[in-house]
């Protein structure tokens, strides 16, 4: 599983990053920054999913 952030949709809301911490950060602004460049942990995909589908902005995809 892997995510992909589209940075022109977030409107940092920060769901993500409260949501799921070890995968997501927010930068000096409050938008949204990926933590993981590669295949998510297997112990986290469930929090990628829970973050994906609670971006308000449908700004995080998960690709299988
Ligand atoms: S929840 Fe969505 S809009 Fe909010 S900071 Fe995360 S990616 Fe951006």
């Amino acid at each position: 599983m892997r995510i992909k952030l589209d940075n022109e949709k977030c409107q940092g809301h920060g769901r993500c990053y409260a949501l799921a911490p070890d995968l997501f950060d927010a930068d000096d602004e409050g938008y949204a920054v990926l933590l993981v460049s590669g295949d998510v942990p297997a112990d986290q995909e469930a929090l990628a999913t829970l973050a994906a589908d609670n971006c308000p902005e449908y700004a995080i995809t998960i690709e299988a």
